[in-house]
């Protein structure tokens, strides 16, 4: 094992895990510092999760939803970029340890001044790790290209299937979990069966079976009721079914069972089932709190103070999805697991690098809400934006100038506008490509290569 000596002599080292939304923002800002950035990641890309499930769905390519951190510092000559993943923190001794992602690199240990941890979070099975075989989900872009192929793998197998039970289970589609991401997972699928009505001859894939599985008694939980129910009559305008108060209890390849209340279970025979429930935060943070003493809440966070450093070590700063924060009365007061929490705590921890230079005291984090997004399907949309309730229309040109605004890249940012454009005039769909294997079992569609090898960047 080698040490990195790294950067100008005299300038401090801040090393940033996780090239995802805030530690991004913090490198971005660090960049302008006196400072030498070291920003690691085991993906060569950062990737807009937001807008993760229109891979899934065949409207965008993946190479329009990520954009590689090399290329986003090609002119930031003090930020380094390492492909790698950080598997242990010595907080005694300032180092990072990474491993090589690619066959060829060598462990390393990375020195630090500084050290700003981002690794976000991950789907939690809910203790179940098994049933992540039967249900992908979106939080990776292999996740969602796996997703991908399963949908169109089943229209695909229920054009062969003369079997009526057998093509009903391939036209059923589950998401599990009615949080933003699955309203905008099975409004899109529903709207995917609408689009390939006309291109298969045995069926008629606009009678599909889109269910909504959700553990509360409504969709949007994090919304006031009032757009919860809007969400909700969208969906079943488009043809998705929601189904409240039901617990995923077991999930396999035929299908997902669920429990009502009551305790009455239900077996639905599913080709798809998508998984858009809980999150854990990433491993990283468990390193961190294991190392620094700090507290873990229920979902793997990893207590910060309120300056979002760990306790006892100010040269460390955790934040985004695998945080939860230290009140000043002791209590933790864990923030929305947003996009907007992460990118403002990225920008904090710059600020704080930055007044650590200049001698100022640090300050505490305040997070500035700018409300809650979330669309259903084509014009559709709800906004909760201070207090503003907006639905429909309005709503959905506000999430479309929202996500313009925070993807990465203009060259991404004008891609997805032509490909928004099209689609809205010609319910046009793209990147309808089946490239994985993970459909070969239910379907009995022959399996290919493996999901994301033949897209890769995927821009056409
Ligand atoms: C499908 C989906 C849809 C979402 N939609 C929305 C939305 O519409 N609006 C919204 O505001 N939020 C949305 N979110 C939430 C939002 O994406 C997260 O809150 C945000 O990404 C958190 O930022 P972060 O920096 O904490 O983590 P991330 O953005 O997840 O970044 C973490 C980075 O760390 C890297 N990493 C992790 N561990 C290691 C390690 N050990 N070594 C090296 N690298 C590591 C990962 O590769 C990743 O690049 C969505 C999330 C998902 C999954």
């Amino acid at each position: 094992m080698s040490t990195l000596s790294d950067g100008t002599a005299g300038r401090p080292r801040v090393v940033v895990i996780g090239g995802g939304f805030g530690g991004l923002q913090a490198a971005l800002q660090l960049a302008k510092l006196p400072v030498d950035v070291t920003l690691i990641d085991r993906r060569n890309f950062h990737l807009f999760q937001p807008l993760a499930y229109q891979v899934a769905t065949g409207a965008l390519s993946p190479g329009e939803i990520a954009y590689p951190l090399r290329r986003i510092f090609r002119r930031r000559r003090n930020v380094r970029v390492l492909l790698a993943e950080v598997t242990d923190v010595d907080l005694e001794n300032r180092l990072v340890h990474v491993e090589p992602v690619i066959d060829e690199a060598r462990a390393e240990t990375v020195p630090y001044d500084i050290l700003i941890a981002s690794g976000g979070s991950e789907y939690n099975y809910f203790g179940h790790d098994e049933w992540r075989e039967a249900a992908a989900e979106l939080k990776t872009l292999e996740g969602a290209l796996a997703i991908r192929s399963e949908i169109l793998a089943a229209f695909e197998a229920a054009e062969l299937e003369e079997d009526p039970e057998r093509r009903r289970s391939l036209l059923t589609f589950v998401v599990v979990g009615a949080g933003p991401t699955g309203v905008e997972m099975a409004g899109q699928i529903a709207e995917i069966a609408r689009d390939l009505r006309g291109d298969f001859r045995t069926f008629d894939s606009g009678r599909a079976r889109i269910m909504l599985v959700e553990a509360a008694d409504r969709v949007l939980g994090a919304f006031p009721p009032s757009l919860s129910a809007k969400a909700a009559r969208s969906l079943e305008d488009l043809g998705v079914t929601p189904q409240f108060d039901r617990m995923v209890i077991d999930l396999d390849a035929t299908g997902v069972t669920t429990q009502a209340h009551d305790g009455t279970t239900e077996h639905t025979d599913a080709h798809t089932v998508v998984w858009a429930a809980g999150v854990m935060a990433a491993r990283l943070a468990g390193v961190l709190a294991r190392h620094a003493g700090a507290e873990l809440d229920r979902s793997g966070r990893v207590a910060v103070n309120a300056d979002l450093t760990l306790p006892g070590h100010p040269e460390v700063f955790a934040l985004g999805d695998m945080v939860t924060l230290r009140r000043p009365d002791g209590s933790l007061a864990a923030l929305p697991g947003l996009a907007p929490v992460a990118i403002q705590q990225g920008r904090h921890v710059a600020r704080a690098v930055a007044d650590r230079l200049a001698g100022h005291p640090p300050r505490p984090f305040r997070y500035h809400d700018k409300g809650n997004l979330a669309t259903i399907g084509r014009a559709k949309a709800v906004a909760d934006v201070r207090g503003l309730r907006l639905s429909g229309f309005v709503a959905w040109v506000t999430w479309l100038v929202v996500h313009l605004w925070y993807l990465i890249g203009f060259e991404n940012r004008l891609l997805v506008v032509i490909r928004w454009a099209w689609s809205f005039l010609a319910h046009g769909r793209g990147v309808r490509l089946i490239t994985g294997e993970p459909t070969g079992e239910r379907t009995g569609v022959p399996r290919g290569e493996r999901a994301g090898d033949a897209t890769g960047s995927g821009r056409r």
